[in-house]
């Protein structure tokens, strides 16, 4: 602190050893978004393809938001969860008229409403006993997956390492492989109370499940009499040119879970399923903000972005845009190749360098991009759902230039 001026970096000016340390960042504070741009405190801009980890859906502080938010706040913020509200019932009612689920529970964070859905499919186990009249609560997961950062959604994320990291786990989440039905099958007992997977694997590296997966596991947990779940916390909201992914695969889970996009930035989530499975009772679930009128009027102004006419079938266009660019990256510096669903893709590099080109690309002058790499040899890109072709090139030829650079350094 008592350094003499000249050896204080703009950064410095900031008291950053106040918070509490989770994890190495950038010397940077980001003091503007618009859209697809950032601006941190040297005044220097960033073309942001993180998007708050594809939270903003319609990009950093959309118009539309700042309406909903301010329009909101001045007339009531939180009247609390044992009352109604407008905003909340009215999207929960777009929610259910545009999916095929028929109740909504609305929380703040997508582990949030994992753990409520990790609830539900307990309590409906309890009232499906199996034939011995026990109660069923075992929830297969899947390995690479993930599902938030809570006790329980960590035991059941398939994460290498958080089986111990906070040992003892919450039991009772056995793991299968994705897109082997034969894995889930093997693990089905008369314990098992459902099967919970994202449809496309976000942080394990943007893995879609296949559609023949996706129906087969359908079919099975019906035979079974055994629930599907679905945590479309990263997948949901229209990222994947669908409202939903699930719909990819034409077919009808009981309970899936929304998160990050929903609330197109602010803190959000929703646990949806059908009028089957509503089995709460007073007293089994609740939140002090939970469906809060400020954060679902901001959710019903994203919900009518996406629903406008043209908006998804745009998503998928970008993303086919996005896929064609990525393809021919691959082409340039012989890379391994590209998938994913939509606006949320990944880049296979090959080797590596996925660290190296994220601090290249962000160091980058007079302009950063910001990137993600989930693993070392992946890019991850989840950008603004209404971004614009030329935002798409620009990431583009400015990924082209950094690429080799990195290949140089390994
Ligand atoms: C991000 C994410 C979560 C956790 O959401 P939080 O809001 O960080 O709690 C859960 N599931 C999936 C698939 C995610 O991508």
């Amino acid at each position: 602190m008592n350094k003499p001026e000249h050896l204080h970096s703009a950064f410095d000016q900031y008291a950053t050893d106040s918070l509490l340390f989770i994890t190495n960042r950038p010397r940077l504070v980001f003091t503007e978004g618009h859209g697809m741009w950032l601006t941190d405190h040297n005044g220097k801009r960033y073309l942001d393809w993180l998007q708050g980890w594809a939270v903003n859906c319609l990009g950093h502080s959309p118009e539309c938001i700042q309406t909903a938010l301010v329009q909101q706040a001045k007339k009531v913020i939180n009247p609390s969860p044992a009352f109604f509200n407008e905003p909340s019932i009215k999207l929960a009612d777009m929610l259910t008229s545009h999916s095929c689920f028929d109740r909504v529970f609305f929380a703040n964070s997508g582990a949030e409403a994992n753990e409520g859905a990790i609830k539900l499919a307990r309590k409906w186990g309890k009232l499906h006993p199996n034939k011995n009249n026990e109660h069923r609560y075992e929830i297969i997961t899947f390995n690479h997956s993930f599902h938030g950062r809570t006790l329980a959604t960590m035991s059941a994320s398939g994460k290498a390492g958080w089986d111990t990291m906070f040992a003892p786990q919450v039991p009772g989440f056995p793991k299968a492989e994705l897109n082997d039905l034969a894995s889930v099958e093997a693990l089905i007992n008369d314990k098992t109370v459902a099967v919970m997977l994202e449809p496309i694997q976000g942080e394990g590296g943007v893995i879609p499940a296949t559609r023949e997966f996706m129906q087969g596991l359908r079919a099975l947990t019906k035979e079974k009499n055994i629930l599907l779940i679905v945590d479309e916390v990263q997948s949901g909201m229209g990222r994947s040119g669908k409202l939903f992914a699930y719909q990819l695969s034409d077919i009808e889970p009981d309970i899936m879970t929304l998160g990050k996009g929903i609330g197109g930035g602010v803190p959000l989530s929703a646990l949806m399923c059908k009028e089957s499975v509503a089995v709460f009772e007073p007293g089994d679930q609740g939140g002090t903000y939970n469906g809060n009128p400020l954060m679902t009027a901001a959710g019903l102004a994203v919900l009518e972005t996406l629903l406008s006419p043209g908006f998804l079938q745009s998503v998928t266009d970008k993303g086919n845009y996005l896929k064609a660019g990525l393809l021919e990256l691959c082409e340039k510096h012989g890379l391994e190749g590209e998938r994913g669903e939509g606006l949320l893709r990944a880049l296979k590099l090959g080797s590596p360098i996925g660290g190296k080109i994220v601090e290249l690309a962000r160091d980058l002058e007079p302009t950063g991009l910001l990137l993600n790499s989930p693993r070392p040899d992946l890019l991850r890109f989840m950008p603004a759902l209404n971004l614009s072709t030329d935002e798409i090139d620009l990431m583009l030829s400015m990924l082209s230039e950094v690429i080799p650079v990195a290949q140089k350094n390994v």
